[in-house]
């Protein structure tokens, strides 16, 4: 939403009799024979409860609506984490062409091949950009890829008669999707400490690791934006253990084509195709959370993967080791199919080029920002940061979140804001390789007026939008979604009743 449209919101434009047609008169006779094809007790006395309104109040409603929300294309997102880069348009226009958009999930293999072939290939850029040599595209999210690369492990430790291994150990300062995915797989999740400088405290991964452990869940580039310098220690420590290294790849952004999981010592690890690979997200979807794994885990991926057999491409069902499927059909292809398009486009070079621009980005940011606010964490950064309000709190009472309502007012959108809970009033910015310097300079400009004002005016921001603070849990656990009927419609006059055959209801 941007800060020069009118506020106020009027929401129930019908008026009875307004449409938007008129059609001819019906020319239907209307004899008591078509008359009686519905008995005069099954039709309706009471017109459908819909809204009533003509074409260019219809146009003009979803055509305001649609301008009331932030997205990529219409203001700069800085969501730490979610790497809401530019989605290149392209994308839709290929991932629109009937032969890929029109395909049916239940058709046969023998007439899905193109489509085949991509996914088939997605398989190998994918476990080529990780190191990790064994592909599932099926996982619908990040998180779902967690759980589904748990489920694999978990299968592997009960094929080895290591069932005792009930422990997914996971650092202070990752996302909540990784204890909540270890609980969902059946493990007990624990807490690994982080040091002050934002890195594992080895100590602590010392202290709790043992012949308990299956999994050690890493995000890495952190979600502080640090790549951790002890990496290959921790998967060393975790291998010598018996246990597992699980990499969550949301933070793949800073490192494509520069290092992999599967080289730094990551048995598993999820990406996310909508995060990563430009696949339109927000909302809550759609996503695409494919897992690649090491060659002996390779057996349990859930079913089917894209195989290659001869010149042709099938889907392979007969894998008896395998967890099962984890999502309807095939995964969500739409998604893949952008993902890989995008990294057709780009090829290895191109993709090297995104995590240092991403970087640099960030950096840049990171230097602007620290003009205004703490910023805990020595630098540089990988891709993103985490600044923090603590100053402002301890000040003038103003939260981080009064910062991100008023950033709406100046066009932005919000950094991530409370999160990682390692960073008291935390801000986390992820610029992304796709914005201007003069984008970044015009954001960290407002963050420095902000800082600078009333502090009333902050607490009560937004004020150039429509809702300003809704109560965020109950907005997203009961949203209204849709216009609701009026709960009593008015009969409709005795003429303008449907009867069939007459043109009574023809407006
Ligand atoms: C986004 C994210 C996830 C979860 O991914 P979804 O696709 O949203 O399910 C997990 N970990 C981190 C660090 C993330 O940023």
């Amino acid at each position: 939403m941007n800060n020069t449209q009118s506020t106020d919101l009027v929401f129930e434009l019908s008026h009875s009799g307004r449409r938007c047609h008129r059609l001819p008169a019906c020319d239907v006779p209307s004899s008591s024979a078509v008359a009686d094809l519905l008995p005069a007790d099954h039709r309706a006395a009471t017109a459908p409860p819909l809204p009533e309104v003509g074409e260019i109040d219809l146009i003009r409603h979803y055509t305001n609506l649609s301008t009331r929300n932030m997205s990529i294309d219409t203001n700069f997102y800085p969501l730490g984490s979610c790497t809401m880069k530019y989605n290149p348009k392209r994308h839709e226009r290929l991932a629109a062409l009937p032969g890929f958009a029109d395909l049916h999930p239940l058709q046969d293999d023998a007439t899905t091949q193109g489509m085949l072939e991509l996914l088939y290939e997605m398989q190998q850029f994918l476990a080529e950009i990780s190191g990790l040599p064994a592909v599932s595209l099926q996982p619908a999210a990040g998180a779902q890829g967690e759980l589904a690369a748990l489920l694999v492990a978990a299968a592997y430790f009960r094929d080895r008669g290591e069932t005792h291994r009930k422990k997914v150990l996971v650092p202070d300062s990752a996302h909540g999707t990784n204890p909540a995915s270890a609980a969902l797989a059946g493990f007990e999740a624990v807490t690994v400490k982080s040091t002050a400088k934002g890195f594992v405290d080895l100590d602590d991964l010392r202290a709790k690791l043992g012949p308990d452990t299956a999994v050690f869940m890493i995000t890495n580039p952190n979600t502080l934006g640090l790549f951790e310098p002890q990496i290959k220690t921790i998967t060393d420590l975790l291998h010598a253990a018996g246990g597992l290294v699980y990499l969550d790849g949301a933070n793949m952004n800073a490192i494509l084509g520069i290092t992999r999981p599967g080289d730094f010592g990551a048995d598993m690890q999820h990406y996310n195709v909508h995060k990563t690979f430009t696949g339109p997200h927000g909302g809550g979807g759609p996503g695409s959370g494919p897992i690649a794994v090491r060659d002996f885990l390779a057996p349990y991926l859930p079913a089917p993967v894209v195989v290659m057999d001869g010149d042709c491409y099938r889907l392979d069902h007969d894998r008896p080791k395998s967890i099962g499927r984890v999502r309807s059909f095939f995964g969500n292809v739409g998604i893949l199919f952008r993902g890989y398009c995008y990294i057709r486009t780009l090829g290895p070079d191109g993709l090297k080029a995104v995590s240092e621009t991403a970087v640099l980005n960030a950096n840049y940011l990171r230097a602007r920002v620290k003009e205004a606010f703490d910023v805990p964490h020595a630098g540089p950064c990988m891709h993103e940061f985490v600044a923090s309000a603590r100053n402002l709190l301890r000040e003038r009472k103003i939260k981080a979140m009064d910062v991100c309502k008023r950033l709406l007012d100046y066009g932005f959108h919000a950094p991530t804001v409370y999160f990682p809970l390692v960073v008291s009033e935390a801000l986390m910015m992820e610029p992304t390789e796709t914005e201007s310097m003069e984008t970044l300079d015009a954001f960290a400009d407002a963050l420095l007026t902000i800082k600078g004002e009333d502090a009333e005016v902050l607490r009560t921001a937004p004020h150039a939008h429509i809702i300003s603070r809704p109560d965020e849990v109950k907005a997203a656990k009961e949203p209204i979604l849709r216009w609701a009927a009026p709960a009593h419609p008015e009969p409709l006059p005795s003429s303008r009743r449907p009867t069939i055959g007459s043109p009574a209801d023809a407006p």
